[in-house]
């Protein structure tokens, strides 16, 4: 039956949503949107895909005390009177945590809502929405098939080595392995690979997927050999509320010596550090890149150190590198931090194009770089409705 797919990304403060038509492309959504900052200062935005503004109804009003779940049940009613009476054929969800259980996408059940109620511990800034999202469409409209599509499910090509810590093997046992995120971002860039490298698509690429969260995939064949985020989404590269690599003595010094509690704890590694911790300004990259303030600047330095030292450690898992793609919010319009990071690399033969580069380019390498280096919008959407699409296409 043709109709819509509805797709819902539910994240830490907003919830982006995006409608396609079942039998059209799916890197173009009809109307797309998100509430953003949810639990500060919510707004509304929606567009659709004549780029004109969405008219038929206006949205309810937002005030800071509206949640996420809030937010869900004033979008629903507002998207079905967006859809020209179109039926909603699957509705997709990004899901941040799948563990060892979901390598692909699945068709939400019983069985499935336990399992990520399970995994909720491992994600809880954004599990809990993705569960609520999932509950909060199946009172809308109970029929409707949805389908989870985990941002874990692209890294479970990892080696053993690259998924086991140095842990007591019993741990490793229980599932305390790394899992890797940002998989739906890291599948739409390989699957977008053949089209910018020919035949480099399928060597060993890495991909920098830098936005508010942000993580690195080394890729080889354009699948998962090693990534940055581990057990949790808080490992790896400095973003812009989370610390990234930590040793773990500190969080030890700050339960035994400072009496910090677990929650505190949480609260200071996942929304008061990074960018925002470090420049004691705020995590948002643009307004960082143009201050005068010493602790801006050090905050952005260290963001750009820190993500050359994690592509550096990403390479013995995929024996050198034949290209760098740059991704997301920050990736795809920050040329300063581009430069910054190649800077750092130059050692292995990454040299910019300035000019490309300032004009995001999709190749923005000089032409006698040894590693070429490209910039590649995401789209984590697509791959949603193309796994609705897949489903309906199988079932
Ligand atoms: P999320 O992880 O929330 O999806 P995004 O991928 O949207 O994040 O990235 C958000 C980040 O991108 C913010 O730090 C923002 O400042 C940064 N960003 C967006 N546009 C620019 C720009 N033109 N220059 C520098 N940074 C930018």
């Amino acid at each position: 039956m043709s109709g819509v797919f509805l797709t819902l990304n539910a994240g830490s403060s907003s919830i982006k949503f995006a409608v396609f038509a079942s039998d059209g492309p799916t890197t173009e959504a009809l109307l797309q949107g998100n509430v953003a900052g949810i639990g500060s200062a919510p707004a509304f935005s929606a567009k659709a895909s004549s780029g004109g503004a969405v008219q038929n109804t206006p949205f309810p009003p937002l005030s800071k005390d509206t949640n996420h779940e809030a937010v869900i049940e004033m979008l629903l009613p507002w998207l079905e009177t967006h859809l020209d009476g179109q039926p909603v054929v699957a509705v997709g969800h990004r899901v941040v945590h799948g563990g060892q259980y979901f390598t692909a996408p699945t068709l939400v059940a019983d069985d499935v809502m336990e399992r990520l109620e399970e995994l909720a511990p491992l994600a809880p800034l954004h599990q809990p929405h993705n569960i609520a999202a999932i509950r909060a469409v199946a009172k809308w409209h109970p029929d409707t098939p949805q389908i989870a599509c985990f941002d874990t499910s692209f890294h479970r090509s990892q080696s053993r080595l690259n998924e086991i810590f140095a842990l007591p093997r019993e741990l490793s046992d229980q599932g305390v392995i790394r899992y890797g995120f940002h998989g739906l971002s890291y599948d739409f860039i390989a699957s977008s690979l053949p089209k910018h490298l020919g035949d480099k698509a399928d060597g060993k690429v890495i991909v920098a997927h830098l936005g508010n969260g942000s993580s690195m995939c080394a890729m080889t064949d354009r699948k998962s050999r090693a990534s940055t985020m581990g057990f949790t989404a808080l490992d790896g590269l400095m973003m812009g509320q989370r610390c990234g690599d930590l040793d773990p003595g500190v969080l030890l010094y700050l339960m035994q010596s400072q009496g910090m509690t677990p929650d505190e704890i949480e609260t200071l590694l996942y929304k008061k550090s990074g960018l925002l911790g470090v420049s004691g300004v705020t995590n948002d990259m643009q307004i960082l890149e143009t201050s005068d303030d010493p602790n801006a600047q050090e905050a952005v330095d260290l963001f750009c150190y820190r993500a050359a030292t994690n592509l550096a450690a990403l390479i013995p898992s995929i024996g050198g590198l034949d290209a760098l793609v740059f991704t997301a919010g920050i990736g795809e319009n920050s040329a300063l931090i581009r430069a910054k990071i190649c800077a750092h690399l130059t050692w292995l033969g990454v040299s910019l194009d300035p000019a490309a580069n300032h004009e995001h380019a999709t190749v923005i390498s000089a032409a006698d770089s040894a590693i070429p280096t490209l910039v590649i919008p995401t789209n984590e959407e697509a791959i949603v409705a193309r796994a609705c699409r897949a489903h309906l296409t199988n079932s």
